[in-house]
């Protein structure tokens, strides 16, 4: 039975109808127009996800969005050039970062066919550029997974061979978007002691505790390595900066790199809990190296999707609801102690920072649109509306899961 389902994932096996869940994704109740054109410069869109993509702009008031997902270009996948053609349905409102084919590169590295893998992938991120990538994102797996070309170790985030991939990101004008390590919580005992107990335990696979990984502090120690040595490259470090933890050592990076900005994806639940007066500060002296985003993960289907991170069963629209309410109200207004927009990543409340507009607008949108090179058009975003009945949307391209968290 799952063989016939084939591509449809476990999930569409599970109750409810195809046409209901289509038709629910514009059901949210109408909302007031918004105050603000906001880019989400984080999302991880699924080839078959556009409409859905396009709906949930419309709904919540973003313009525009960055699918960070757009994996590499070229044999035998082609998933870059299937990302950039389901993006261009989107009339211009979705822009696509390549991947680079880490695996494909450090294969041919061990065959011997050629030993200089960084410079495999900068050839073909040249490649990806020209098809239409803005931009190159580099997911956890470096410094987490991705073994040495020998497979004997973790490759690291700052191995040497990869120097011509982020020089030549730099050279081409493309901004790298970068994810080094996890929540410091994942590297500690996963009990009822670790603050993300509700997350480990819907997700056991996401505890580094007793891992053969680095440590938390060397992966930061190579991700800064890296950043350093390419003055020349405009890196984007996702999550915060990679340390939503520690805003203090973030502000020391954002000092010392001029060439480093931060994206706030999936991480409003770990900044809220930071004293607000203390944040709004951060937001101040930093208000154009910060970008807007949600680490959103967008399917046709319900079951399908994530906001930020996912629990043991899948998000609801409720889910939805929150998730940018919550994220709108941290940014927007000084309410104290309201719920996060995921409250699976820890059972605390948050407190709003509630920026005055001139921030809120070089972080929404400006800030994006600049770093990135790419604006969305003008205008208020018309989604498609389904078509009553049975949807027809392909079954997802197998494509990794949202490296979100
Ligand atoms: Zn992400």
């Amino acid at each position: 039975m799952l063989l016939v389902l084939g591509g449809l994932g476990v999930a569409g096996i599970v109750g409810h109808s195809w046409g209901g869940k289509k038709q629910s994704a514009a059901a949210p109740k109408a909302r007031a127009a918004a105050r603000f054109a906001r880019i989400d410069s984080h999302t991880h869109i699924s080839p078959d996800g556009i409409e859905r993509a396009l709906q949930i702009m419309e709904t919540w008031g973003i313009v525009g969005m960055v699918n960070l997902s757009g994996m590499s270009p070229g044999p035998p996948q082609h998933g870059l050039e299937t990302q950039l053609a389901a993006a261009r349905a989107s009339g211009g409102r979705i822009a696509v970062f390549a991947n680079a084919g880490f695996m494909k590169a450090l294969r041919m590295a061990n065959a011997g066919i050629r030993a200089d893998y960084g410079n495999v992938m900068a050839e073909e991120l040249a490649l990806s550029k020209q098809l239409g990538a803005i931009g190159l994102k580099i997911p956890k797996g470096l410094g987490l997974g991705y073994p040495t070309p020998d497979g004997k170790r973790v490759l690291p985030v700052d191995d040497p061979g990869l120097d011509p991939l982020f020089e030549k990101a730099g050279e081409l004008g493309m901004p790298v978007a970068i994810h080094t390590g996890d929540p410091k919580a994942f590297w500690l005992p996963a009990d009822a002691k670790n603050e993300r107990w509700d997350e480990l335990q819907a997700h056991p696979e996401w505890s580094f505790r007793g891992q053969p990984v680095p440590s938390w502090e060397e992966l930061y120690a190579a991700f800064e390595r890296r950043v350093a040595r390419h003055p020349k490259t405009t890196f984007i470090g996702v999550h915060f900066g990679n340390d939503p933890e520690d805003p203090d050592h973030v502000a020391k990076m954002l000092d010392k790199y001029p060439n480093l900005y931060i994206d706030t994806a999936a991480r409003v639940p770990e900044i809220g809990r930071q004293d607000a007066a203390k944040m709004r500060l951060f937001y101040e002296k930093y208000q154009d190296r910060i970008l807007f985003g949600t680490d959103l993960g967008v399917a046709a289907e319900q079951d399908g999707m994530m906001y930020g991170s996912n629990g043991a069963n899948p998000p609801t629209l409720e889910d939805e609801a929150r998730y940018f309410t919550s994220t709108w109200r941290y940014f927007e207004t000084r309410d104290k102690q309201f719920e996060s927009p995921t409250p699976i990543q820890g059972r605390w409340k948050i407190d709003g920072v509630g920026l005055p507009e001139a921030i809120l607008r070089k972080i929404y949108f400006e800030n994006a649109a600049r770093v990135l090179k790419w604006r969305p058009p003008p205008g208020p975003v018309v989604a498609p509306r389904p078509a009553p009945g049975p949807a027809t949307a392909p079954a997802s391209l197998a494509m990794p899961p949202p490296a979100g968290k």
